[in-house]
């Protein structure tokens, strides 16, 4: 469990960011899911719970907007959301069990970047961009490839709207274990497609040769020999780099037949 000197409640992005900034050892707090699987201790602790408009979802006439401390059950459950991107409550549906998708948020997750995550495969298959208090608006793709660690608040995720099919793949050893490999794969009017592969064990990347192949209509068995070529798999203790590569190829001609 962590551990804290001090207690700062933020009614602001500023007042949590100016805290932020004073010590090193001084930590945000999301809803705290995997802060409490660490044993450190922090400074003061930042709550940025009590934030205006942080928490919603938010449809904009060309986009949606996903505050920092939206929980996954609401991603899960948002019908409006639903209604444009089925394949977000799709990648999160299955993670552990309510309790936790109503406590981990949204902005904790991107920011942190991790490997594993479902959330952020599913986000990288749509147009989507975080907002960053002081870095302001970056392609998520680009914030993904960035090696160094920011010093800064997630605001808020922005996702353009597309009239799009998608599909979310993953498989995992038990229901309550990290995907050994998730896929996500979206298709717009204009037969673009978007494939991102995650839990490779490294961070979720888009599969650009095969999305290539894809649109100018490959088959599906040429699809998946190319993406298990193009993409960097690894070993961890979840899963072999052989067996991750054998699961790209079928998760992939999974999620085109769902899209199709
Ligand atoms: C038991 C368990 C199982 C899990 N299984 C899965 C799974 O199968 N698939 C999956 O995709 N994910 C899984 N997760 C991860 C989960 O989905 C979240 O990504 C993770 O818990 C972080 O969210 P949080 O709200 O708990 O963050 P916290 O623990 O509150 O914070 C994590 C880090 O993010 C920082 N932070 C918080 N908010 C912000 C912000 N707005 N801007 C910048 N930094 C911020 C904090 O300072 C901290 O360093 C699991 C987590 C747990 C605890």
């Amino acid at each position: 469990m962590f551990t804290f000197k001090n207690f700062f409640v933020a009614s602001t992005i500023e007042e949590a960011y100016d805290e932020l900034i004073k010590n090193k050892k001084n930590v945000l707090l999301g809803g705290t899911s995997y802060l409490r699987m660490g044993n450190t201790n922090y400074n003061t602790a930042i709550d940025i719970s009590n934030v205006s408009e942080i928490d919603k979802i938010i449809e904009k006439e060309d986009s949606f907007e996903i505050g920092a401390m939206v929980s996954f059950r609401e991603i899960e459950t948002n019908e409006l959301l639903f209604n444009y991107f089925p394949v977000l409550s799709h990648a999160v549906e299955d993670i552990v069990g309510v309790q936790l998708r109503n406590n981990v948020r949204v902005g904790a997750t991107v920011f942190t970047k991790h490997g594993f995550s479902d959330l952020i495969t599913a986000l990288l298959c749509l147009d989507s961009y975080v907002v960053l208090y002081k870095g302001g608006v970056l392609k998520l793709e680009e914030f993904l490839k960035e090696k160094q660690t920011r010093k800064d608040i997630l605001t808020k995720i922005i996702i353009k709207k597309e009239k799009l099919k998608s599909s979310f793949q993953c498989v995992r050893k038990s229901k309550a274990d990290y995907s050994i490999l998730n896929l996500a794969i979206s298709k717009n009017e204009k037969g673009e497609v978007r494939i991102s592969v995650g839990a490779r064990p490294g961070k979720a990347v888009l599969a650009y040769e095969t999305m290539e192949h894809i649109s100018k209509g490959f088959d599906k068995k040429a699809a998946s020999e190319i993406i298990r070529r193009e993409l960097i798999f690894d070993t961890n203790m979840r899963g072999s780099k052989e067996y991750r590569e054998l699961l790209s190829m079928a998760l992939l001609e999974k999620a085109l037949m769902e899209v199709e």
